[in-house]
Order: structure tokens, then sequence, then C-alpha cells
């Protein structure tokens, strides 16, 4: 960490990165020739194990997303296939990488340890509208639900849909099902109405693990901040997340100074508790600056510029999202 002040490295070494979204295990589970193995410091993607021990992450939800072809085509064997590849990580470097699926797992985390990863869904189309499936992927230690990814599926309509339709029964079904049994439910990608049902009807805190203000850039991914204020009275989290797009309209300009923005919008209109970090790394297009996972603690040397204290700079950089995982985990 060579590139940062004595003041940001110190600060970041002894903070708990959490970053609440990854789309890595697509790379993990590719054919052969388009693998990458992530116990090696990758030429393609943005993370792997050595990138996100220098860039000091400590947990990380890796999603089990199909990919966009395979969430009408077998999306249950995609989805287990990147749920292998994380088994298989861990079998592999059990001392770089740990399953997190019981509050203590998290508790237990240390900035010198292993990473903890938490298993997460992107869209429920691999549960096929059955709440056994639900039951199933729970067992297999899947805390994190993201109800859709942006079409419309059977628990709920994406942001991509086009539609004004709140959660099916299923998907009403889906929330209690996961406040029941520690799992937290995640409202990036889901339109309006259904954010709105979520937030009326779960007991437990939900998270936005990739998503930034519409104020700052008005792209449909991103909150109104009256959305933003309603998942803060939630006692819920939003991961400001790097794609392009999402923070700036100007992608092919966005940057680092755009996610800062993100992140002082959403501080000043939620507060500092409820604004954490998912990258949406390895399914994103980053701005340069952060081109993959060793770059974290620009974000850190970013804010100190910007005068945060200390104290709520570990809140954005994981302690948010810590908060809410010890909480909603069994
Ligand atoms: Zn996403």
């Amino acid at each position: 960490m060579s590139d940062f002040s004595a003041q940001t490295i110190d600060l970041h070494q002894n903070s708990f990165v959490f970053d609440a979204h990854c789309d890595t295990l697509g790379h993990a589970a590719a054919p052969a020739g388009y693998r990458r193995d992530l116990t090696q410091w990758g030429q393609r993607g943005h993370l792997d194990l050595p990138r996100m021990k220098t860039g000091g992450v400590n947990a990380q939800i890796f999603a089990c997303f199909p990919g966009v072809d395979r969430l009408r085509a077998n999306p249950t064997s995609g989805a287990l296939q990147r749920l292998e590849a994380l088994y298989d990580l861990i079998s592999r470097a059990p001392h770089q990488i740990v399953l997190v699926t019981i509050a203590d797992d998290l508790a237990r985390l240390t900035p010198d340890g292993p990473i903890g990863a938490i298993l997460g869904l992107e869209g429920v189309e691999a549960l096929d509208g059955q709440m056994s499936l639900f039951a199933t992927f729970h067992r297999l230690g899947v805390r994190n639900i993201g109800l859709t990814w942006d079409p419309r599926n059977l628990a709920a309509d994406g942001v991509g849909a086009g539609t004004y339709y709140g959660l099916t029964p299923f998907g009403r079904d889906l929330v209690q099902a996961c406040n029941e049994k520690g799992v937290m439910v995640d409202v990036s990608h889901l339109n309006a109405a259904g954010l709105e049902d979520v937030l009326a009807i779960s007991s437990k805190p939900i998270i936005a693990s990739h998503s930034n203000a519409r104020a700052v850039a008005d792209h449909r991914r991103n909150f109104t901040d009256d959305q933003i204020r309603a998942i803060a009275d939630n006692g819920g989290v939003i991961g400001v997340t790097f794609e392009r797009s999402f923070l700036n309209l100007d992608y092919e300009n966005a940057s680092l100074e755009d996610l800062l923005n993100h992140i002082d919008h959403l501080v000043n209109v939620a507060g500092v508790e409820h604004v954490g970090l998912g990258s949406d790394y390895d399914g994103c297009t980053p701005p340069p600056e952060l081109a993959s996972g060793e770059k974290y603690p620009l974000i850190t040397q970013g804010l100190l510029h910007r005068g945060y204290a200390p104290d709520v700079i570990r809140k954005i950089l994981g302690e948010n999202f810590r908060r809410v995982f010890l909480d909603v985990l069994p």
C-alpha cells in the first residue's frame, strides 16, 4: 500500500472492511480457458484472495448469480456451480477464507485473519418458485438473498421489468422465511413497489448490497432520497457500488470522486450508520482508480481527505454491514 499515507494505511488496516457484493464466483466457475484460480493474483478480473488481502477486505458477500443468459435456462445449476466454486476455494485455502453462516463466524473474524465469505443469491430464479429449494440453499449456506436481478421473476419485479408490481405471494413468503431463518434480504435491483413491500413486511433490517443515490446519478439502479430514508428507517445499510454508469451518467468519466460524492449524499440523507461498500467487482466496470481489489484503501484515503472522522470511516468501510449481519444471522 505504498501509494497511501501512513494515516490511511493505519486506519484501513485497523478497520473491518466488508464488501457486500461481487460476481467473482462467475469467474471461478467459468469453463476451462476462462476460469480464474482465485488463490492466484489474477491477470484478469477484479478480485481474488491475494488482491482482497492487499486491499484489506475482511468480509465479502459472494453472489451466486447464474449469469444474464442463464436466468431463464438452468439458473439452479448455474447458482450451484458458483456455490461449489466457493466451497472449492475454501477447501484449497482454508487459512485464507472461511464460510460465514452464523453470527459467531462473523464475530470471530479479525483484521489479520482469514476473509469471511457470505454466500448470496442475486435473483431467486434458482429457487424455481419453491420454498423447499429456499430450504436447500439455506442448508448449503446462503445467507443473503437478492430478490431479483433486473427482470421479473417468481418473487418480484426487478428495475428492468418495466412493470410496477410489488412482491408476489412467493416473494412475501421468501421475505418471511428469510426473517425466520436468519437470511439477509437484499433489495438492490428490486423495483420501487417491491422495495415498499419488503420494507412493510420485513421484521429485520435489510440491505441494498450494491446501489447508489439517484440525486447524484439519475440511474434506475440508484435510490431516490425517500427510498434511502426508508431503508435507513428500517435499520438497513446501502452499499455504494463501483459500476461507472451508476456513479456518473457520463460514465466514461466516472471517477473515485463520484463514488465519494455518492457516499457524501447517502451519509447526508441516511446518516452514517446506514452506508457501506458493495463494489460489484467482477460484475461491473469500475472507475480507473478502483481498477481492482487492491485499491480499496483509496476510498479510505478519499474519505480522510474529505474530512470524515476515523470512526465514521470505519462504519462506512464495514462496521455498518457487520452490525446488520450480526443482527440478522442466526
Ligand atoms: Zn447486481
